[in-house]
C-alpha cells in the first residue's frame, strides 16, 4: 500500500445525524505517542481483517487515543483522522456505551481515513443501511450486523 503522506493534512470527521460540513480543526502536533491499550485489540483487527492487504508496517507512526469530542443537538463526532498527523481520536463517551460491532465499525472507518486514504462514501442500501463503512453517518446497529461482510470486503478493495 502506498503511502500518500502529502493527503495527510485533509481532516474528515464521521458524524452521527447530520454532516459536520465546514467543521475545522487546527491540531499540528500529535496529541498521543501511541496507540492507547484500549485501541490496540481493534487496530489489530483491522489488519487481520485484511487478509494480507495491509501489514504491521502500514500502521507505523499511527496513533491513537480517546478524547471529548465536539457535539451539540444534533450532530456527534464519533472519531476523527487527522491525516497530516497519521492521528485517531476517538469519542470517550461513545466508546464507553458502544457494542464490540459499533467500536469496530468506528475505528475500521477512521483507519480507513487515515491509514488507506479513503474518503466518504454517502449511497445506501435498499434497506436503508450504509453502501459502504466509509460512509460519513454512523449506522444503526443492525445494518453493522447484517452487512459486516460487505463493509469489510468493500473496504479493502479501495485501501
Ligand atoms: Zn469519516
Amino acid at each position: 500500500m502506498k503511502k500518500l503522506t502529502i493527503f495527510r493534512c485533509i481532516f474528515y470527521p464521521i458524524v452521527l445525524i447530520t454532516i459536520l460540513s465546514g467543521y475545522q480543526d487546527s491540531r499540528f502536533i500529535n496529541k498521543y505517542s501511541d496507540v492507547h491499550p484500549e485501541l490496540k485489540y481493534y487496530v489489530d483487527k483491522f489488519v487481520k481483517f485484511s487478509d494480507g492487504v495491509l501489514d504491521a508496517e502500514d500502521l507505523d507512526g499511527l496513533t491513537m487515543g480517546f478524547a471529548d469530542l465536539p457535539k451539540d443537538n444534533k450532530k456527534r463526532t464519533l472519531g476523527r483522522c487527522f491525516l497530516l498527523l497519521n492521528e485517531v481520536e476517538i469519542s470517550r463517551n461513545f466508546w464507553n456505551t458502544a457494542s464490540e460491532g459499533q467500536r469496530m465499525y468506528l475505528v475500521f472507518h477512521e483507519l480507513g481515513h487515515c491509514t488507506c486514504f479513503i474518503m466518504h462514501k454517502n449511497e445506501e442500501l435498499e434497506d436503508g443501511c450504509p453502501s459502504h463503512l466509509m460512509h460519513e453517518e454512523f449506522p444503526e446497529e443492525r445494518c453493522i450486523f447484517n452487512h459486516w461482510d460487505r463493509y469489510v470486503s468493500e473496504l479493502y478493495k479501495d485501501c
